[in-house]
């Protein structure tokens, strides 16, 4: 394919004399280095120093200007796993008057979203660290659109997922091998640098061990928005043979045949009795039971069938990403080997129970060390431990539990996350109708809606000293102005009273829009007093502003 970069599309000179005049400008958001993405007219690359540059003219402009702060460590990370050390990036500064002994820069007309690819070998990498947050870096900026050209700068070839790269937009991605081509200078006309870290829910446990993100800013909704996207770009419509005879919505999903997916791994952590679990599935839900696996189906049929699931079932791996295809109220499965706890390892739950995923998830894990199968001769990468002493080869050996680590290369972690597992039908069944019991409906996540409250309007109190030592305390309001246009099962209102100077307060449910306070109220005291409306017991509106009620 043509790696051309229409020329045509703008005049080159008057690019180059953009250049030369205004040099680069750079306009960032974010304080810090890990939330920070820049937008730049004229950054250039130089594909020999295999350096961004920014030329420094009388009408450049550098926000934030961090002086050499900018390498402290750097002015931002270009992946979206947060402050890495191999992920930073920067760039070089030349005055616009060296360009006049620079090679003639090739100009890049498309609007350019620069970023590295965090792993693009495996595919929860992909969509967690890279097709997620650049989805929604694009949404953004509204300038990166369908015709938005990606650049990779993370070095790697186009990996196994390329295709799913190809989907955020209507361009060729470019890898950075594949800058050169273009000259030794290139100049991007627009670029934004940096990818946004607001949809990521997991940290790998680089200086601390893997777990879930310590703020989560993404849910559910998202998510699924990105899922249905990608899958609209792969032709994919939702769920599998809706038979359509002129019945409604509703009916047509009562006929579609309710089934359930096993995603099997044909290379490492493997299940060596799938035929045995994938017959116990199918006696116990009485459903039909298909596998589905990266070495033998295409990616989108994979989606295909996975969006019509009701459960997925898989060992802990990187495939279990694919859970984000599942229609709401599907159940995740998710099998780990002897001697991992499956607490510590919650990627795939972490996903499964963001809000408003409504996914049920359950884990299974093998507590049976006679049937895990290791493989301790194995290369170090896929948990080998031939290579270690012989001491520290014995205490793996003897231990029935990963103790917590940092990644990545911990022996122990990959010598038990590779062990091929003989799934004890029994307790796995055991687990899955112990876990199914609480399987929330769909209907009931669905009511649950994401509106919150506005602020009680009109608050006000009235007060009246009845003896020397009784005092009522009357507070009243009017409901919040968004209720009038909402259906809403419950509307509470929380009220806290604190006397001044304390530092507790009472808190007060009630369901009406006043109420006279007496016991604890006392005469000649001042309370502080704070009216909150609450809808279906857990979302919370806004206090209004504070009243001073003196008695
Ligand atoms: N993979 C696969 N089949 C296998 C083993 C791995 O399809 O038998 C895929 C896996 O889904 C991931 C990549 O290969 O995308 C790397 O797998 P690895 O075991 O290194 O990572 P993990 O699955 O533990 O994240």
């Amino acid at each position: 394919q043509s790696q051309e970069l229409s020329q045509a599309h703008i005049d080159y000179h008057v690019a180059l004399q953009a250049l030369q005049e205004h040099g680069t400008r750079m306009v960032c958001t974010g304080k810090m280095h890990t939330d920070r993405i820049c937008r730049f007219d004229y950054l250039c690359y130089c594909s020999e120093a295999e350096e961004f540059v920014f030329f420094h003219s009388n009408s450049s402009v550098m926000l934030p200007n961090l002086g050499s702060r900018r390498f402290q460590p750097a002015l931002l990370d270009l992946s979206s796993v947060e402050d890495h050390n191999t992920q930073y990036f920067n760039f070089l500064e030349l005055p616009v008057a060296a360009l006049k002994f620079m090679p003639k820069p090739v100009f890049v007309p498309d609007v350019t979203l620069i970023l590295n690819r965090f792993n693009p070998d495996n595919l929860m990498h992909v969509f967690h660290d890279d097709l997620i947050p650049a989805f929604y870096t694009m949404k953004q900026y509204s300038d990166l659109d369908d015709e938005a050209r990606l650049v990779f700068m993370e070095g790697w070839a186009e990996g196994p997922h390329f295709d799913l790269y190809r989907l955020l937009s209507s361009k060729q991605p470019l890898l950075k091998e594949q800058l050169r081509n273009f000259g030794k200078l290139m100049c991007f006309t627009k670029s934004y640098v940096g990818l946004s870290k607001m949809t990521t829910w997991y940290q790998y446990g680089f200086v601390q061990p893997q777990g879930p993100k310590a703020n989560m800013l993404v849910s559910g909704n998202e998510i699924r928005q990105f899922a249905r996207a990608l899958m609209e770009k792969m032709n994919i419509t939702r769920g599998e043979e809706v038979e359509k005879d002129g019945g409604n919505a509703e009916d047509d999903k009562e006929k579609r045949a309710e089934y359930i997916v096993v995603f099997s791994r044909s290379a490492t952590r493997l299940i060596v009795n799938e035929a045995a679990l994938i017959m116990a599935l199918a006696q116990e839900f009485q459903m039909r039971v298909v596998t589905v696996s990266l070495e033998e189906q295409s990616f989108p049929g994979i989606v295909q069938v996975i969006s019509g699931a009701s459960m997925l079932v898989s060992m802990h791996g990187a495939q279990l990403i694919t859970s984000l295809f599942l229609p709401r109220g599907a159940a995740v499965v998710e099998l780990f080997p002897f001697a991992v706890n499956p607490e510590q390892y919650t990627p795939y739950k972490t996903l499964a129970t963001l809000p408003g995923m409504d996914l049920h998830y359950v884990s299974w894990r093998n507590t049976k060390e006679e049937n895990t199968i290791t493989h301790p001769d194995r290369p170090w990468e896929q948990g080998g431990i031939a290579h270690l002493e012989k001491e520290e080869r014995e205490r793996i050996l003897a231990s029935k539990d990963v103790p917590r680590h940092l990644c990545c290369r911990n022996p122990e972690w990959l010598y038990r996350i590779y062990q091929d597992t003989l799934v004890d039908i029994p307790s796995f069944v055991e687990v899955l109708k112990e876990g199914m019991k609480t399987k929330p409906s769909v209907k009931k996540s669905k009511s649950a809606s994401t509106v919150h409250p506005g602020r009680v309007r009109e608050a006000q109190c009235q007060t009246l000293v009845q003896t020397p030592n009784e005092a009522k305390l009357t507070v009243s309001w009017q409901i919040p102005w968004n209720l009038k246009y909402l259906k809403v099962r419950e509307v509470k209102y929380e009220v806290w009273i604190q006397e001044q100077g304390e530092n507790t307060y009472m808190p007060y449910i009630l369901p009406q829009q006043n109420y006279t306070f007496s016991e604890n109220i006392k005469p000649f005291t001042t309370y502080l007093v704070w009216v909150r409306c609450i809808f279906n017991k857990n979302l919370l509106g806004p206090f209004a502003d504070v009243l001073m009620c003196r008695t």
